[in-house]
């Protein structure tokens, strides 16, 4: 048998893949570069809350996540905007 019976304990599992109509976009903002990633609220399953705001996004929520691009980020150092939020952010 292969080693496909091993589970991962992890709390947060891999992340999704790329909504087609939206993929995986870099930007730079407050100086990083950010990789962000348009989730469909199908592959959304926790509730999070968004940076934005401070309201939650319930599972089921199509948003957009976002993390670092310079590699010294972990899944700790992703956040889970509301789509709207994200593209109204301050600060650039
Ligand atoms: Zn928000």
């Amino acid at each position: 048998m292969p080693r496909a019976n091993r589970r991962r304990r992890d709390d947060l599992p891999p992340l999704p893949p790329a909504v087609h109509r939206g993929g995986e976009q870099r930007v730079t903002w407050r100086g990083r570069t950010w990789v962000t990633r348009a989730l469909s609220g199908a592959s959304s399953t926790r509730t999070y809350t968004c940076p934005g705001c401070h309201h939650p996004l319930p599972p089921g929520t199509a948003h957009v996540v976002v993390w670092p691009d310079d590699g010294l980020g972990s899944v700790d150092d992703r956040r889970h905007w509301h789509t709207a939020c994200w593209r109204a952010r301050r600060g650039r």
